[in-house]
């Protein structure tokens, strides 16, 4: 366990935990929000952040404060938490995507540290590569390389309390990924970011993006505090808090009220599109759309920036909601219906069910199938996973049905979809407790006859019947020949 981070809560690869934050003398609960502070342009006033919102860290930019003579002055003088008036926990990013935006940065890790450390920061950035997607990977390798002598770099310098950043790079390399997490974790370093994410959020990639971050948790390790860089939409945060991030920044609540541009958790509006509002924010509820239009600009920006802000916190506490009652996967499922790239997505993340898995709690409130994806969660793979396990008898029913009267069989299973088949004692057990249509789909039927298929093979020594109705072709198909199938009415037939 690493020292400034605790899990409390599980649910999939998502967690609720603890990030002790000693310089600030905070302890931030995660998944946490990080607002944008723009320390030339407050849109909102941090104090205000703090006090209406439950702000508990925030993020601002140390390249731009000491590039600007009257804020460097400000800062050296009286520490950043006095110049921003917040008293919660500040993390400061180092100029990196400057650098990547406009390539003449020209400051070091250590000039840009000690400047962090000078200011009162509680949490530091060296300056690394942020390597966009799709590049060379001759380009992605050789970036990588500076990034991790950037580390290398940070680990020599005395910071006293302020902890650190490790970003992770390695464009859109999944091996590369992989390398980098491993590497960031082996320093003592304290935060991982996953850097250069946002082209791939921008450009609606969310699949490619759970890529990204699925192999940089995999180098990672499950006790890092993960920070997806750049990634504060509503939309996008329950798939993210799933894959295992914790530590989120928002500079759309801000960059998006400028351009009229209204968050909601399926998606971008356009305030000139919209005749009502579909929130109940203090902003929302007390004003129209036309009203809101009505306002001067910078009105209308910093209430629009409100209204930002209030839905992707909502959206915060509802995830970690989900995850206090294990319902984390069908959270992310609703999102995944609201936009096509989501669900590309949701999809993307159940290719990686095995290392879900591997994390995800054995028990948790109550599995809903709601869509054919929910055959491909983690839970029905493990339950495949543990078939094995399970002491057979020599005559045995599979049945979707309830069991006959006879001795014919010496046991019978229920079988239901997805999941397959299990002992009626498990029935009380999640994920059997699970709520099911009851008009099964047809990836539930074949996911149940991939566990008839998988329980058969582990038992060679058993004959095994199986009653089911109306399983299609595909599904029928995948349950080894020397199986009997019957319909669940000749099974009733016989014992009367
Ligand atoms: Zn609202």
């Amino acid at each position: 366990m690493r020292d400034h981070f605790e899990i409390r809560d599980a649910d999939a690869a998502g967690r609720i935990g603890r990030l002790e934050v000693p310089r600030a003398d905070q302890t931030v609960e995660t998944p946490a929000l990080m607002p944008v502070i723009n320390p030339n342009r407050l849109t909102i006033e941090p104090a205000r952040l703090e006090a209406e919102f439950g702000v508990e860290i925030l993020i601002t930019n140390s390249y731009i404060i000491r590039e600007t003579e009257s804020l460097r002055e400000q800062a050296e003088d009286e520490g950043l938490h006095e110049m921003l008036r917040f008293d919660g926990a500040i993390m400061t990013d180092s100029g990196s995507f400057q650098l990547s935006e406009y390539s003449d940065v020209e400051v070091t890790t250590e000039e840009i540290i000690e400047f962090q450390h000078a200011i009162g920061s509680d949490i530091g950035t060296p300056v690394d590569i942020p390597t966009p997607p799709d590049v060379s990977r001759e380009q992605a390798t050789e970036e990588l390389a500076t990034t991790q002598q950037a580390l290398a770099d940070a680990e020599g310098i005395d910071v006293g309390e302020m902890l650190l950043n490790a970003p992770v790079q390695g464009s859109t390399y999944p091996d590369l990924r992989e390398a980098a997490g491993d590497h960031a974790a082996a320093t003592d370093l304290n935060v991982f970011p996953i850097g250069a994410v946002v082209p791939l959020m921008n450009g609606y990639r969310y699949d490619d993006m759970v890529e990204v971050v699925a192999a940089a948790k995999r180098g990672l390790g499950v006790d890092c505090p993960v920070h997806l860089f750049g990634a504060g939409h509503p939309m996008m945060l329950a798939l993210a808090v799933a894959l295992g991030c914790d530590l989120f920044d928002s500079a759309a609540y801000a960059l998006y009220a400028r351009d009229d541009r209204y968050l909601t958790v399926a998606g971008t509006q356009q305030l000139d599109d919209l005749d009502y509002f579909p929130c109940s924010c203090p902003i929302c509820s007390e004003q129209t759309p036309a009203d809101l239009q009505s306002k001067d600009e910078d009105t209308r920006t910093r209430l629009l920036a409100e209204h930002n802000l209030h839905v992707t916190f909502e959206e915060i506490r509802r995830i970690k909601q989900a995850i206090r009652s294990g319902n984390l996967l069908e959270l992310v499922e609703r999102r995944a219906r609201g936009h096509p790239a989501m669900y590309d997505g949701y999809r993307a993340l159940l290719d990686h069910a095995d290392q879900l898995e591997a994390e995800d709690p054995v028990s948790k409130g109550s599995f809903f199938h709601t869509s054919a994806e929910s055959a491909r969660r983690p839970e029905v793979l493990r339950h495949h996973k543990r078939l094995d396990r399970l002491a057979v008898p020599a005559q045995l029913l599979l049945t979707e049905g309830g069991a006959p009267d006879g001795d014919e069989y010496d046991d019978a299973w229920r079988v239901v979809p997805p999941f397959g088949p299990f002992p009626r004692e498990l029935s009380d057990s999640y994920p059997f407790t699970a709520t099911v249509p009851d008009r099964p789909d047809r990836a539930g039927q074949v996911a149940a006859a991939d566990g008839v298929r998988v329980l058969v093979e582990a038992n060679p020594d058993t004959k095994f019947t199986l009653a089911v109705d109306d399983w299609p072709a595909d599904a029928l198909s995948r349950v080894p020949d020397r199986v009997t199938v019957e319909s669940l009415a000749a099974i009733h037939d016989d014992a009367d």
